[in-house]
């Protein structure tokens, strides 16, 4: 057996997502973000719905969290909460046939891509990349993952997000411009997947900011739910 070498500086944690009803976690590679991938969300954010390529950005692995708290981060007063359905990967490789590509997929869960809407802004505007937007500490809230073995491939279903008991996001997985094989073959064109992977899958329209103390409830029908207090 292989010994570990000795690390000049402590090895950083690996990140381990709970798998609901196991003791076994899911161990975390990378994490893919798909942007504008409802068309209702594309039109309120001043976008063309149409058919695009679409387009992606990534957060960090160390970006998600489970324990259902979100400290509201630094440089910002407009935080805003999107709604995604979380794939999870087992598989990977490059140039993914589409008809191959939910067999690379171990899992589900319901996450929340925080962005920080006044910096994505003005990153935007400067054509900057969106890094300080969106993979910030927290950013990424996850609910526990559900093997595709107990709960199959999602295709529709409802997929929304309620602050403080009044509903803000209201969708249907079945409203997605690039359905979940299609994400998998063309992130797999620009990048190697691989097992462990997360992919973050778009929001429907609804999104809006969050003060400290608010209470988001969120969910993707037959899936997971998932609670967060701003802190
Ligand atoms: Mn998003």
């Amino acid at each position: 057996m292989a010994t570990l070498p000795v690390t000049v500086i402590p090895l950083p944690a690996p990140v381990l997502l709970p798998v609901a009803g196991s003791d076994a976690v899911f161990p975390v590679r990378r994490v893919y973000c798909v942007g504008r991938n409802y068309a209702d969300h594309a039109i309120e954010m001043g976008h063309d719905p149409s058919r695009e390529p679409p387009f992606f950005f990534q957060k960090n692995p160390q970006n998600l969290v489970t324990d259902g708290l979100f400290p509201y981060p630094p440089l910002s007063s407009n935080v805003h909460f999107e709604v995604e359905l979380v794939m999870a990967l087992k598989a990977g490789g490059n140039d993914i046939a589409v008809d191959d590509a939910l067999n690379c997929v171990w899992g589900y869960g319901v996450g929340i891509d925080f962005t920080r809407r006044d910096l994505q802004d003005g990153l935007k505007k400067a054509g900057r990349s969106w890094e300080a937007a969106k993979a910030f500490e927290a950013s990424a809230p996850v609910s526990p993952l559900v093997p595709a073995e107990k709960i199959g491939h999602p295709q529709q279903g409802a997929i929304w997000l309620d602050v403080n008991g009044k509903r803000k996001q209201s969708g249907d997985l079945a409203q997605m411009i690039w359905k979940l094989p299609e994400i998998v073959v063309e992130l797999s064109k620009l990048f190697t997947l691989s097992a462990g992977d997360i992919i973050m899958t778009g929001t429907p329209a609804g999104v809006g900011p969050i003060l400290r103390c608010d209470r988001i409830l969120c969910a993707v029908e037959g899936v997971a739910e998932l609670e967060v207090e701003v802190i």
